[in-house]
């Protein structure tokens, strides 16, 4: 599993945990990307390797954007 290049100029869509805002990215800046910061309400969240999986996840297999902080809260460790 991984990053499929063929992803890397679809849109990735999903949700600032600050605001619950929508964003949209390219599949090549989720990937190369080391943090996300928000525009509107400024909070970061680091782009952890399983969090950029979860984003082309989501992208791949549901309908709703991926919020980062439900996934991160839903997180085994
Ligand atoms: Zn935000």
């Amino acid at each position: 599993m991984g990053f499929s290049p063929d992803l890397h100029d679809s849109d990735m869509n999903f949700r600032c945990p600050g605001c619950e805002r929508a964003v949209v990215r390219k599949g090549l800046w989720i990937k190369s990307a080391k943090v996300f910061v928000c525009d509107t309400c400024n909070t970061q969240t680091p782009l952890t390797y399983g969090l950029k999986l979860a984003i082309f996840d989501a992208h791949l297999h549901s309908n709703d954007p991926l919020i980062l902080s439900a996934y991160k809260n839903s997180r085994r460790q």
